[in-house]
């Protein structure tokens, strides 16, 4: 596989650029487990313009991007598939791009008898998707107290919020170091290694190896470099830090969860009771959690 010398660049299948307006009113749609869901109020049309498999199940594509879309690192986008907006399966999906780019770049896993990856699964390049016009979101530095140190904490799909904040200069003016903690079960879904390692050396970036620290965790078989026990696990014994060459202390860490939700419950009873907390009332916090993964396959 060939990669692109330009930083946090990937390998993709590429084709043409369209993005469409489309107004339409707020409605609302069953969803399989029973709920109703709100459908877009306002969204565009966008065009698949890359894609790029990881494993079968696992994938990152880009699109379009609507000249008034406007995200903050840390957001997440709607979107939806289907033939029109009213019969299209929606899906909150984290932007992985940086903010300055001119396409969006969503990092996906396929679920098993999910209604949106089954339709995901048939799109290709040329194909439109849906993309509601606003963004949605809590993981952005913005919410936390003035730290020294990031920590992205990862599962699975999890890492890609965490990619767009690396991807954006101001991260790196705001922390000295960031620590990205990548778990996932085989070897295979230890994706975007590269990119991340580009980020270290990137000039407008970290534009040094000692400001990024990287620690893939693959929990299902051997991995090479990579740690071996589930995140909490390896907080709790001390390997986190220890493989970090940092402290876990609120007083500088500052902390970031995305990914599989039980993970994000004990991580966020462990934190809490090493003095961690989430903002209050407006007061910036040192502990952010995302929690779009829905609770029945999509
Ligand atoms: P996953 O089960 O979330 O595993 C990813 C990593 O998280 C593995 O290292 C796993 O360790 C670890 N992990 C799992 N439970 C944990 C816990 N309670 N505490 C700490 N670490 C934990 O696997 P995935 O491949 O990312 O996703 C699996 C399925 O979830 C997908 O096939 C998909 O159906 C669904 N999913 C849906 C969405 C969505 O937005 N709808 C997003 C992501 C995933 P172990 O190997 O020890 O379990």
């Amino acid at each position: 596989m060939n990669y692109s010398k330009r930083p946090m660049d990937t390998v993709f299948e590429s084709g043409a650029v369209a993005s469409t307006q489309v107004a339409m009113p707020a409605e609302t749609q069953p969803m399989e487990n029973g709920l109703e869901e709100r459908v877009s109020v306002r969204s565009t049309e966008e065009t698949i313009l890359a894609m790029r498999h990881w494993t079968p199940t696992l994938l990152s594509f880009r699109t379009s991007r609507a000249v008034g879309f406007r995200f903050t690192p840390g957001h997440y986008a709607r979107l939806g598939l289907g033939d029109t907006e009213k019969n299209a399966v929606w899906r909150p999906l984290s932007i992985a791009s940086a903010a300055h780019e001119e396409h969006l770049e969503l990092f996906v896993v396929l679920g098993p008898g999910g209604s949106f990856s089954e339709r995901l699964a048939k799109v290709r390049v040329g194909d439109v998707v849906r993309v509601e016009k606003a963004s949605y979101g809590f993981l952005t530095i913005d919410h936390f107290a003035p730290g020294k140190d990031l920590w992205l904490l990862a599962s699975g799909t999890g890492l890609g919020p965490f990619l767009s904040i690396l991807r954006d200069p101001t991260t790196w003016r705001a922390f000295e170091t960031v620590v990205v903690v990548h778990s996932v079960r085989y070897n295979a879904e230890l994706a975007y290694r590269d990119e991340i390692a580009a980020v270290s050396l990137d000039k407008r970036l970290a534009a040094s190896q000692r400001r990024l620290r990287y620690l893939p965790v693959v929990t299902r078989e051997r991995g090479s470099d990579a740690l071996s026990a589930r995140i909490p696990q390896l907080i709790e014994e001390g390997r986190l830090e220890h493989g970090a060459g940092l402290e876990l202390d609120p007083h500088h860490a500052r902390i970031m969860v995305c990914g599989n939700p039980e993970m994000a419950r004990e991580l966020r009873h462990q934190l809490t009771a090493r003095g961690f907390r989430t903002n209050r009332r407006g007061a910036p916090g040192h502990l952010a959690f995302e929690n779009y993964w829905p609770p029945s396959p999509s």
